[in-house]
């Protein structure tokens, strides 16, 4: 049991990768922390938890990683993305530090593998766990218990008490106080506050679904929010794809995932086209398709394949509905399945013929047809046909705290004397917008390092 007569060096809220890389590096300095984590111990870890890799710059081949990935050109790859909405400091800080991160998260447990061949082929630029996110989460687990960090589970922080610039100390949901000398805020976005999304978005936030964790709700945020701290980012703009309509509404991870837009005809509620669903090759498109079916009718949408298309993409979690006949899928995926044939005999029509190549864009493409196909465009033609549902699933939100590049946590009155933050709830202040694969991993473990770092120097 915490004695609230004794304060803590460093508290940290939060128990993803974010905050156990503050915790370590705060405890490495030597501070007496404790670690509030809002979920029971066997939910622990966040999104952190669902991740697979962090994109890593390199001067030459690093660990698993090969090649070179410099500063310049993951600059630029951010700067693509973003399409600039990014603060360049900050960027450029997270992007040169993640080269010295790679061996120091090896020296706290985390093991690496080389990428997997398949749709995102990132060998050069991203690390991939050995295990996932959760053999990297329980890695960290183990090093801060190792290094006599409290942790609390079932901790959930409901306010984090400042006064005159200053943090003094958390209350916890229970309504114990813990108080400490300095705070590391590292709680994640709001995603999994549908109230909170459905003021953003609009109601149809109602029919998103969650990829990640169910305890991101944003609670520190819109606390520090209502005290005057600055806020970075826009509350509409989220990383979201399109995921399996099955998958459960929080905590489907990645394997809900599905991958068969390039191969598909994908329609609305009504059975009608409302994208080139062959736009580019699958990595560089599939981030927009959370917003795209977000923007449809009941925000859903259904991808149509044949028997030609199945292997040509990771196989889904769930199978896919199957029928004999275009109409009959239309009708087991409860749509009017007249519509959707009509849809599928328009497109058939308008396919040209041309060389299929599904790895790169092949320029087989419809002709008169609104919204065209621009790649991979072949015909639905060959039984059985098949039939996924597709709803957006949010994975992270990018409004957050603002901060200086030593991750402090700033006011309109200037900075917070004792008040830190790292992870996604700063993350909008590199990403204005757009999303580059691994990036939150790297965001989270710079500014979490950080965050430790200073917090402990400034308690001891
Ligand atoms: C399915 C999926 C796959 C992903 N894959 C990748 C990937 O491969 N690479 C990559 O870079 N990024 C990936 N991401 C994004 C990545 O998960 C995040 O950018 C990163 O995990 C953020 O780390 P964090 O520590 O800030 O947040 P989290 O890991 O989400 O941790 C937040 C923590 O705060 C706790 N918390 C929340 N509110 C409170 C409160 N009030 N009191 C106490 N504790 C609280 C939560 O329980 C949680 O432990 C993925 C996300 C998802 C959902």
């Amino acid at each position: 049991m915490t004695d609230p007569g004794t304060p803590w060096d460093v508290a940290i809220v939060g128990g993803g990768n974010a905050a156990l890389c503050a915790a370590i590096e705060a405890a490495e300095a030597g501070a007496r922390v404790i670690l509030l984590e809002a979920a029971p111990r066997h939910m622990r870890g966040g999104n952190s938890r669902h991740t697979r890799n962090f994109r890593c710059m390199h001067q030459g081949p690093l660990s698993v990683l090969t090649d070179t990935y410099g500063e310049d050109e993951y600059y630029d790859d951010l700067i693509r993305v973003t399409g600039g909405k990014t603060e360049p400091e900050l960027a450029r800080l997270a992007i040169r530090e993640s080269e010295s991160a790679l061996p120091w998260m090896e020296s706290h447990g985390v093991r690496f593998q080389p990428s997997l061949s398949g749709t995102l082929s990132l060998g050069r630029t991203n690390a991939f766990f050995l295990g996932g996110g959760k053999a990297l989460v329980n890695a960290y687990y183990a090093t801060v218990e190792d290094l006599g960090v409290t942790i609390r589970y079932e901790a959930k922080v409901a306010h984090v008490h400042i006064e005159s610039g200053a943090f003094r100390w958390l209350e916890l949901e229970s309504g114990e106080r813990i108080v400490a000398r300095a705070v590391v805020l590292a709680s994640g976005g709001f995603q999994a506050d549908l109230d909170w999304l459905a003021r953003a978005w609009g109601p149809a936030a109602r029919n998103f679904l969650i990829r990640g964790t169910p305890w991101n709700r944003g609670e520190v945020l819109r606390d520090m929010l209502d005290q005057g701290a600055e806020s970075v980012g826009d509350p509409t703009q989220c990383h979201a794809v399109a995921i399996d309509g099955r998958a459960p509404k929080f905590d489907g991870g990645i394997v809900t995932r599905l991958d068969c837009v390039p191969f598909s005809v994908v329609v609305n509620r009504d059975g009608a086209r409302f994208h080139d669903e062959g736009q580019d090759v699958w990595p560089k498109r599939y981030a927009i398709w959370g917003r795209l079916v977000a923007a449809q009718p009941d925000q859903v949408a259904y991808a149509v394949i044949d028997a030609k298309a199945r292997g040509l993409f990771m196989p889904s979690v769930f199978p896919p509905e199957t029928a004999d006949t275009v109409e009959e899928l239309g009708t087991r995926l409860g749509i009017d399945g007249a519509h959707l044939a009509a849809t599928v005999d328009a497109y058939n029509a308008a396919c040209r013929p041309g060389t299929f190549h599904p790895t790169e864009l092949d320029g087989v493409a419809t002709e008169g047809l609104e919204p065209p196909k621009t790649n991979w465009a072949r015909p639905i033609d060959t039984p059985p046909y098949y039939g996924y549902t597709l709803r957006p699933g949010v994975t992270f939100t990018y409004l957050g705290l603002k901060v200086s590049p030593r991750a402090q946590v700033q006011s309109g009155h200037g900075p917070l004397t004792n008040v830190w933050a790292a992870g996604e709830i700063m993350a909008g202040s590199i990403l204005g917008q757009g999303y580059l694969a691994g990036f939150g991993m790297t965001i989270g473990t710079v500014f979490g390092r950080i965050a430790g770092q200073e917090a402990a120097a400034h308690a001891l």
